[in-house]
């Protein structure tokens, strides 16, 4: 293609995605493939400024709809300049340096992924608010901005002054908001940022006061003389904070570039703790003199740039669709992909969820599908991305039969998915072996997928019972399987015999039993036995049991097939008992949520120890939360404890609850 047709086309291409973008809240590309095509579009007009015209969106930023009023800006709104690559950090960096011969106090903080505004205050009141639309013209959308509750109405001290920052929506809001709209039948946003922006451009300001939205402010315009004083963005922030503003606290004042791409690799993977998207780090030049004196380009100042993290979401073609059967039984479908780089590994597969999923998204074999990864470690399909063929593809019909043993698949009630019900099928004894073996069931450290599935086929084992009666030589007649490594897995299961009854509970696979459950039936029975003998009553009065479970519970212990497991177990020398009993009941009727990282011991360990006294814990915070137990950089559970005035404790004052 020649230079200026490649030109043509990415300028058609990028005018096109900001459009969906900015205006219909309805991405077509992904952010990474769209800032590939932004940067190649950069570096060919740089090469060859005879074909950079005026309308080309490198010299331009956003886009305005004409849904609402339009408001010209005060002072102007620009976008970042971007970079994935810490040496293009450095580069930036070296330049910004060069003029001034030293090396300059830089603010680092994170990008917050959803829409920019500004808002202008006069003697300290909200006046006004507008989208950032073009940087030069916005949209008034005062009567919806109303609606944030961190939005300060009135601050503290009757300021004029503007500040800009970022609406966002938290991701377990944008997860239910999308829930709802499934389950009514409407429309889903494909990520937070669209949804924020989505909610916030309503014309009925009713909804938007539905929607769960909040900012947190970055940036401020002082007008009063005291204010103007401020010299640095770091004290600005701080007096932001001070007026009342909602400032994130992940922010960081460093010395050098060399701090500031520290703080990039740090948030590179706790990003994924925090319950807002962040889509990368915002470096900024400390010193508002030299900020004035560094200026602007026409869509960027050239005293800040943008870290963007590795790509979370990516699109790929979706090459097949591969059933598995899990320990339920139920027939889960896999997206399998042409390989692509996600959020710094490699992925070929990705979670489907259910047949349900795949028809309401209408994915089928042959689509380039948009693929994300979250907090989760299995990325997931999140949408089909247009394009003209995908009509011609055959519609993906859900298999009527289990694909590992031909027995017809069928629905239960009240639950998504389709289920083979033979209780022999191959595949689900394998889930359930494999299940049994995992990290949180009997942790046995040399049992995975690939062995359980070597000597599932090979016929060494049909049930998970079969693995203790194994010897070393038959590791050894595996595939690629040495002296050394069946000793390891051999004594790995050998060990794990010796696991507590919480974990077997586990394990055994009970429906509706995962974890947390067996964490409580294992507190309140010391063996198997005795667990098997309950009765349906006995099991429903305990806390944390309720009817459904606690009847699943006895119908495992009754079935014939499984007391003899549990037997032939026995025989075998597992026969668990409860952990010690609870050294206290200091923390009866408490409940705690942990929250950041603990200095002297992990999430897991005060979970142990909180029970271990008679407590519970929580994930979410609410009213009915006793205490927040928070580490470094706890993320937004700390915030919700302190709107809902919920106890905060630090570990030491933890620590010192637990020995009075
Ligand atoms: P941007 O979002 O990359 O960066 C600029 C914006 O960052 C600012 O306007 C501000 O709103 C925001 N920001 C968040 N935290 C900040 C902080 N702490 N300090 C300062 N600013 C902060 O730029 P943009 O011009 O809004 O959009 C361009 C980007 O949007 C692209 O790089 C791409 O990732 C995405 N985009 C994607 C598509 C698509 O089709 N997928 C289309 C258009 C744009």
């Amino acid at each position: 293609m020649q230079i200026q047709e490649r030109i043509e086309f990415l300028k058609n291409e990028i005018n096109k995605s900001n459009y969906k973008y900015y205006v219909e809240d309805n991405p077509y590309l992904s952010d990474f493939e769209y800032d590939q095509m932004f940067a190649e579009l950069k570096e060919l007009e740089e090469k060859y400024p005879m074909f950079r015209l005026p309308d080309s969106p490198t010299q331009r930023v956003g886009s305005v709809s004409e849904k609402f009023s339009s408001h010209t800006h005060k002072y102007r709104l620009y976008s970042l300049d971007n970079t994935y690559n810490a040496d293009e950090l450095r580069a930036w960096y070296e330049r910004v340096c060069k003029e001034y011969e030293q090396e300059l106090e830089l603010v680092c903080e994170l990008k917050i992924d959803g829409l920019a505004i500004a808002l202008t205050y006069t003697d300290g009141l909200f006046s006004f608010g507008v989208t950032r639309g073009d940087g030069v013209v916005g949209e008034n959308i005062t009567q919806n901005l109303k609606t944030i509750k961190a939005i300060p109405l009135r601050l503290f001290e009757p300021k004029n002054l503007e500040v800009r920052g970022e609406i966002y929506m938290p991701k377990s809001s944008f997860e239910k908001l999308n829930e709802e709209a499934l389950a009514n039948g409407e429309k889903v946003f494909a990520n937070p940022r669209n949804a924020a922006s989505g909610s916030l451009r309503q014309l009925d300001s009713k909804i938007t006061a539905k929607r769960d939205l909040s900012m947190f402010t970055y940036t401020g315009i002082f007008e009063d003389n005291d204010d103007k004083q401020i010299k640095t963005h770091y004290d600005g922030m701080m007096r932001l904070k001070e007026l009342g503003f909602k400032i994130n606290p992940n922010i960081r004042l460093v010395k050098n570039i060399q701090g500031a791409i520290d703080f990039c690799k740090e948030w590179e993977t706790k990003r994924f703790e925090l319950d807002y998207a962040t889509d990368g780090v915002v470096i900024k030049v400390n010193n508002i003199a030299i900020q004035k004196d560094l200026g602007y380009t026409a869509r960027a100042p050239k005293w800040a740039t943008a870290f963007k993290f590795p790509p979370e979401e990516v699109t790929t073609r979706l090459i097949d669709i591969e059933l598995n059967a899990g320990k339920t039984g139920v027939i889960t479908p896999v997206a399998i992909l042409e390989p692509v780089q996600l959020a710094g590994s490699t992925v070929a597969r990705a979670s489907l969820h259910n047949f349900d999923e795949i028809s309401r998204l209408d994915i089928r074999i042959g689509d380039t599908v948009l693929i994300k990864k979250a907090a989760e470690i299995i990325p997931k399909v999140v949408k089909v991305m247009e394009d003209e063929f995908h009509s011609n593809r055959p519609v993906y019909k859900a298999p009527l039969v289990c694909p590992a043993c031909g027995e017809p698949l069928s629905e239960k009630d009240g639950e998504v998915g389709l289920y083979c019900k033979n209780p022999d099928c191959s595949q689900l004894m394998k889930a359930k072996i494999e299940f049994w073996a995992s990290k949180d069931a009997m942790d046995i450290e040399f049992v995975g997928p690939s062995l359980v599935e070597q000597l599932y086929d090979k016929g060494f084992i049909s049930n998970f019972v079969d693995l203790y009666r194994l010897n070393m030589q038959d590791f050894m007649q595996l595939d690629l399987i040495k002296e050394k490594s069946a000793y390891n897995i051999y004594n790995s299961i050998q060990e794990s015999k010796t696991r507590p009854l919480n974990r077997v509970l586990t394990a055994l696979g009970i429906r509706h039993v995962g974890k947390e459950t067996a964490d409580i039936l294992a507190g309140e029975f010391s063996s198997l036995d005795m667990l098997a003998d309950a009765t349906i009553e006995q099991l429903e009065i305990i806390d944390g049991i309720g009817s459904i479970m606690a009847q699943s519970i006895f119908d495992f212990f009754h079935n014939a097939n499984n007391i003899k497991l549990i037997a032939e177990l026995k025989d075998l020398g597992i026969n668990p008992t409860a952990k010690v009993a609870p050294k206290s009941d200091k923390l009866t009727g408490k409940t705690f949520v942990l929250t950041g990282t603990l200095q002297n011991m992990t999430r897991d360990e005060a979970s142990a120890i909180i029970k271990s006294h008679g407590g519970k814990t929580a994930s979410s915070v609410s009213k009915k939360t006793s205490y927040v137990l928070a580490g470094e950089n706890a993320g937004s559970k700390l915030d919700k404890a302190q709107n809902l005035g919920v106890i905060i404790l630090t570990e030491t004052q933890f620590l010192e609850m637990i020995k009075e």
